[in-house]
């Protein structure tokens, strides 16, 4: 019986040539539906074969429509544009920075045409590709020379192994962090080939701590490292010897000194009601030899690693076989160079949405908050958004939540990501935070919760 049940699906060919296949072979192409029917045949067959009633087998118009499931599952794209409500800006499993309309035309530009990547059109000659965002940053910051490539973490590795190899880099131990996505700061020293010189204790580390450490000669030391906290902030009982000093110690021994700043900004936050984040111009302005930061932290732009500082320096990690392999892509210098423009021409905090975001008033929060508690209901309450990406740990601020209660949060927040919006839950309540919602999502956020919720 179950032979023949078998032999009563149909054949690959009589699939493919069945008018309603006619569609699914134009949008998906011949090898891919092929794959979708031979698939959904075997799993008909492992199905009649497992089965005890002797069930008729699947349909014709049900094999097809299986079909055209798994071809819609295996083409879906994975990475989706979504609405980020839960009011932390900088959101590292979100995409970081979202981009300025200029960066993304830029980016748009260069991606649809060949181009000037590493040509000169005056003399017709090979030009370079550092030539693109690299003066501008140093125009920007005021550094000698800049270098960028595929992202911070790299720019790190790039300058430890061009630096240090083989000999010691001193750092306190009080920087020795974890930053999340798997970037400890140890395990990249030792695969850059350095060798960690730990200095002080967690808490406490003195400027003779390092002067010790350098003094013993034991490791060889060749290169000063101050890393950024990152996402973590030690408080009480502390002390860490600033930037100028680290310098200064360098500067006796004939050291460098790197600035691993992770995100920097190249604003002042304070001016925003935040906390002081360490400025790219402070770092060099101390005389740090090379800084790293990310691009797409308070930056506001592209993924990408950049470094700065003295000529002699950054030639050497430019010279260094190991750029090559983490150098930035076209698309990525593009938007990179669009983006410091903004700060070059005095706009970033009008253009760049990071910047933006972070400079909203809270009023403005309040009456977008306040026109969608009238579409939906739900309460307008007090809250806080943070900055995130490693930058000003438990700084926040001040904002106005849209707070649902529903029976099941869970259950809401979870329709909510089927529709590609992201939202936080606190104390059995979905909240919205409009600080990171670009005001032109406002109304989509609306009518999918009228949706959801009618
Ligand atoms: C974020 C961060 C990095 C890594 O930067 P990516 O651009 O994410 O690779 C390195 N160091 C510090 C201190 C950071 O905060």
């Amino acid at each position: 019986m179950a032979n023949e049940v078998l032999r009563a699906l149909p054949a690959v060919d009589a699939l493919l040539n069945n008018s309603a296949v006619a569609a699914l072979l134009s949008a998906f192409g011949r090898p891919l539906t092929t794959a979708a029917i031979r698939n959904v045949l075997t799993e008909a067959r492992a199905e009649l074969q497992r089965d005890t009633l002797d069930s008729p087998p699947p349909s014709t118009d049900e094999l097809i429509e299986r079909a055209t499931g798994w071809l819609r599952d295996q083409s879906a794209p994975t990475l989706h544009a979504l609405i980020n409500a839960t009011g932390v800006i900088l959101h590292t499993n979100l995409g970081r920075a979202p981009l300025s309309d200029e960066a993304q035309q830029a980016m748009l530009a260069v991606a649809s045409d060949y181009n000037t990547l590493e040509f000169d059109l005056a003399s017709g000659k090979r030009s370079k590709r550092s030539l693109h965002a690299e003066a501008l940053l140093c125009q920007v910051t005021g550094a000698e020379a800049a270098l960028v490539v595929n992202n911070n973490a790299a720019a790190v590795l790039l300058v430890l192994r061009a630096l240090a190899r083989r000999k010691g880099v001193v750092i306190s131990r009080g920087q020795l962090v974890e930053i999340g996505g798997g970037f400890r700061v140890p395990d990249v020293l030792k695969q850059s080939g350095a060798k960690l010189v730990e200095v002080g204790t967690t808490n406490r580390t003195h400027l003779h701590d390092y002067e010790k450490a350098i003094a013993t000669q034991e490791n060889r030391v060749a290169l000063i490292l101050r890393a950024h906290h990152s996402n973590f902030r030690i408080v009480g009982f502390t002390t860490e010897p600033d930037l100028p000093e680290l310098v200064a110690l360098g500067r006796k021994h004939g050291l460098p000194v790197a600035d691993d700043l992770g995100s920097g900004t190249l604003l002042e936050t304070t001016t925003f009601g935040l906390g002081h984040e360490p400025t790219v111009q402070e770092s060099l302005h101390a005389g740090a030899d090379v800084v790293c930061f990310s691009g797409d932290k308070l930056l506001g732009g592209p993924q990408a690693g950049i470094v700065i500082g003295r000529e002699g320096v950054v030639t050497k990690l430019k010279r260094h076989p190991l750029a090559r392999a983490i150098r930035a892509d076209k698309l990525c210098l593009a938007a990179l160079s669009s983006t410091l423009l903004h700060y070059l021409k005095d706009e970033a905090v009008q253009k760049i949405p990071v910047w933006r975001m972070i400079s909203m008033g809270v009023n403005e929060v309040e009456a977008r908050a306040q026109r969608m508690v009238k579409a939906v209901g739900g309460e307008l309450l007090a809250g806080k958004s943070t900055v995130g990406g490693g930058s000003l740990p438990a700084e926040t601020l001040p904002t106005r939540l849209v707070g649902m209660r529903v029976r099941s949060p869970q259950r809401l927040a979870q329709r909510l990501r089927q529709h590609r919006i992201v939202a936080r839950i606190q104390d059995d309540r979905v909240l919205f935070d409009l600080r990171t919602v670009p005001p032109t999502a406002d109304s989509r956020l609306v009518s999918t919760l009228q949706q959801l919720l009618a």
